[in-house]
């Protein structure tokens, strides 16, 4: 058993690194206090960058143009690109911009007018799954898709859909065989903006930066040739989605600004004094600054095992609700911890922490509340699933 980041790997997560630094953590101040909205021509100017420097379309296969970066490898990197507000997290630098992992099973006519687009970064996508009735049990959505003659025609409502408003095209799921729903009623759909029947019908404010949309679809008419994968398999596609989502964007979230905010934490309680000593001498303290680092540390290891699993290709289920629940709690703990060290000006906009704060809260209820995810582990554990078997065998 090794404990090390190949060669290649340490080189980009330095370059990564190095980026953060000098790039996105002196634009922060840029994003506005309650949008992750960036200004149009910031954000082209940093994708302009990530290119240059060999740090753009790194999830995405070498046989397509990219870097085709291992699962440990996406996580390394979206850990140190969440050491800014500009990250992943606040603004979706890179998430936005690569494909998802679903398109690669697309259609070869689909992926030139869908995938290569995205690669090409021409185009976006939103995933619309969820329904103001049906969020963590999507298996009770209702919007339809009926075939008439050649073609598909969707009817519903799709709520909270990150980047909806800015999506080139939606991958929708609807119910098409309402008696089989989840086992096989539930097919994928690939709908483009403008297409007539397809709305955007607002935005919806939250606590962080981002801003999701309800979609409207009213007598939507896709053909046939934009079911993405075959009919009644939609399910099986949004899953294969979320577990990356759960693995690849949530953890590396929470562990990023945790890392960071801890330690501007340690800097400060070194030099900070009350009392005549420097809060770094008082036990409340240090204890706050132990639990914290430990935490990361555990979340760490337990991602890099479970891209370790899915790098070698088996089933990461488990493991995805396992790192997505613990690293996102994790991070708002670290986070909260970071903000009573220092005291008033924790509190305050002029440091990243009420940011980091507002922004990780999300992750303990998109892709999966906590509770579901919790729900998912005890299933598969009471059926007698064990993680950690890859180092039994
Ligand atoms: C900012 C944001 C972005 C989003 N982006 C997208 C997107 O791009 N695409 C998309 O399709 N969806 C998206 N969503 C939707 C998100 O996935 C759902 O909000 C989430 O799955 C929870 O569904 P719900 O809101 O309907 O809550 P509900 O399903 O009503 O659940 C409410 C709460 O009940 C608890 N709970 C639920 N089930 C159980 C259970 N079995 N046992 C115990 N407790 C339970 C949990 O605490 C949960 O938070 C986004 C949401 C937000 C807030």
């Amino acid at each position: 058993m090794e404990f090390k980041i190949p060669t290649q790997l340490k080189m980009i997560q330095q370059t990564v690194r190095r980026f953060v630094e000098e790039e996105l953590v002196p634009r922060e101040k840029l994003l506005p206090p309650l949008s992750g909205d960036l200004d149009p021509a910031v954000f082209a100017d940093l994708v302009k960058k990530m290119k240059q420097i060999g740090i753009w379309n790194l999830s995405v296969p070498k046989e397509y143009g990219g870097v085709g970066l291992s699962w440990i490898g996406q996580a390394l990197v979206n850990i140190e690109l969440n050491k800014s507000l500009l990250g992943t997290i606040g603004v979706g630098l890179t998430v936005m911009g690569e494909p998802p992992i679903i398109l690669y099973d697309a259609s070869e006519d689909q992926k030139k007018r869908y995938l290569l687009p995205m690669i090409a970064g021409d185009k976006m996508y939103c995933f619309a799954q969820t329904e103001s009735n049906a969020g963590s049990d999507p298996s009770q959505m209702e919007t339809t898709a009926v075939l008439k003659g050649d073609r598909w025609v969707i009817n519903g409502r799709k709520i909270f859909i990150s980047g909806g408003d800015r999506a080139d095209f939606a991958i929708v799921f609807a119910l098409t065989d309402r008696g089989k729903k989840a086992r096989g009623g539930i097919t994928a759909f690939l709908v483009d903006k403008g297409t007539p029947g397809f709305t955007v019908a607002r935005q919806i404010e939250t606590m962080g930066g981002h801003r999701p949309s309800e979609l409207v679809f009213d007598n939507c008419e896709v053909p046939q040739e934009n079911v993405l994968g075959k009919v009644g398999l939609g399910f099986d596609f949004a899953q294969k989605w979320i577990v990356q989502g759960r693995l690849l964007n949530h953890p590396p979230a929470a562990i990023g600004a945790a890392e960071r905010c801890l330690k501007m934490a340690i800097a400060y309680v070194k030099d900070r004094v009350t009392f005549g000593k420097p809060l770094a001498d008082r036990q409340a303290i240090q204890w706050m600054i132990v639990d914290s680092a430990a935490e990361v540390h555990w979340n760490k290891l337990m991602l890099m095992h479970a891209c370790y699993k899915a790098d070698m290709g088996k089933e990461v289920r488990h493991e995805a609700a396992m790192c997505k629940v613990y690293a996102s709690e994790m991070g708002c703990r670290v986070v909260d911890r970071v903000i009573q060290m220092h005291g008033g000006y924790g509190y305050t906009r002029e440091l990243p922490f009420e940011r980091y704060y507002r922004d990780l809260r999300r992750s303990r209820i998109t892709e999966g509340a906590s509770e579901v995810q919790r729900f998912i582990m005890a299933r598969s554990l009471l059926r007698g699933y064990s993680p950690l078997d890859l180092l039994a065998e």
